[in-house]
C-alpha cells in the first residue's frame, strides 16, 4: 500500500518514511503543494500524511481540493498547529484523524494502520490473489494454501508491486522508485538480488517459475 507524506521538513519526512516503509508500505515524499498535487496526479496513493504549513500554501487548501475532486483516502494531518479550532477545521475539510508535533513514529504508524483498515471496511481491495497465493495487504502477510510465508519488509513490499501489476514488465528503474525511495542510492543489483530471494522463498520446484526476467530491463510476474 502507497502512503503519501506531504511535509517539507526533510528530516521529519524522512523520519516517518523509513518507519513506513519498514512495515512494507510504499511511500513518495511530497515537500509542497505543488509536489503533492503532481504526485497524486501522477499516481493514486491509499493513504496521506499531511503537514500543513508548506512553503507554497496551506495543506487545508489542498485537503479541501482533493475532497471536492472526490479524492476519499484517508488522510491524517500531521501539524504543529496543534490549536482546537486548528483540529476542527481539518476534520470538518475531510481529514480522517489528526496528530500535532512533536509526534511519535509508532503512533503515527499505529494510526495510519488503523485507518488504511477502517477504509477496507468499504470497497478496497486488500488481498490480491495469484495462483494459489494469497497476498493480505492490510495484514501483511503472504500464504499459499493458507500455509504462512515469512518475507521482510522490503521483499513483501516488492511482492506487492508485481501482484498489483500482474503480466506488466516492470524496469528496474520502476521497481526502484516503488519500493525503494527514488531518492536512495540503489546498487543496480540489489534488485535481482532481492528477486532470487523471493524465487527463492516463493517458486516451488516443479511449478512454472513466477517471475520472468526481462533482459536489460527488469521482471515481470507470470500468470
Ligand atoms: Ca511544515
Amino acid at each position: 500500500m502507497k502512503i503519501l507524506i506531504v511535509e517539507d521538513e526533510r528530516k521529519v519526512a524522512r523520519f516517518i518514511a523509513m518507519a513506513l516503509i519498514e512495515q512494507a508500505y510504499t511511500v513518495r515524499i511530497a515537500a509542497s503543494c505543488a509536489e503533492a498535487r503532481d504526485a497524486l496526479a501522477e499516481s493514486p496513493c491509499d493513504a496521506m500524511v499531511l503537514d500543513l504549513g508548506l512553503p507554497d500554501g496551506d495543506g487545508l487548501t489542498l485537503l479541501a481540493e482533493w475532497r471536492k475532486t472526490g479524492f476519499k483516502e484517508p488522510v491524517l494531518i500531521l501539524s504543529a498547529r496543534d490549536a482546537v479550532e486548528d483540529r476542527v477545521r481539518g476534520l470538518n475539510l475531510g481529514a480522517d484523524d489528526y496528530m500535532a508535533k512533536p509526534f511519535s513514529v509508532d503512533e503515527l504508524v499505529a494510526r495510519v494502520r488503523s485507518l488504511l483498515r477502517r477504509q477496507s471496511g468499504s470497497s478496497k481491495t486488500t488481498v490480491l490473489n495469484h495462483r494459489s497465493l494469497r497476498l493480505d495487504l492490510l495484514g501483511h502477510t503472504l500464504e499459499r494454501n493458507g500455509e504462512k510465508l515469512e518475507l521482510t519488509a522490503r521483499e513483501f513490499a516488492l511482492i506487492e508491486l508485481f501482484f498489483q501489476n500482474p503480466g506488466r514488465v516492470l524496469t528496474r528503474t520502476l521497481i526502484g522508485e516503488k519500493v525503494w525511495e527514488a531518492s536512495y542510492d540503489l546498487e543496480t543489483n540489489l534488485i535481482d538480488v532481492y528477486i532470487r530471494r523471493l524465487r527463492q522463498k516463493i517458486e516451488l520446484p516443479g511449478e512454472p517459475p513466477l517471475f520472468k526476467t526481462v533482459r536489460g530491463t527488469g521482471y515481470q510476474l507470470l500468470p
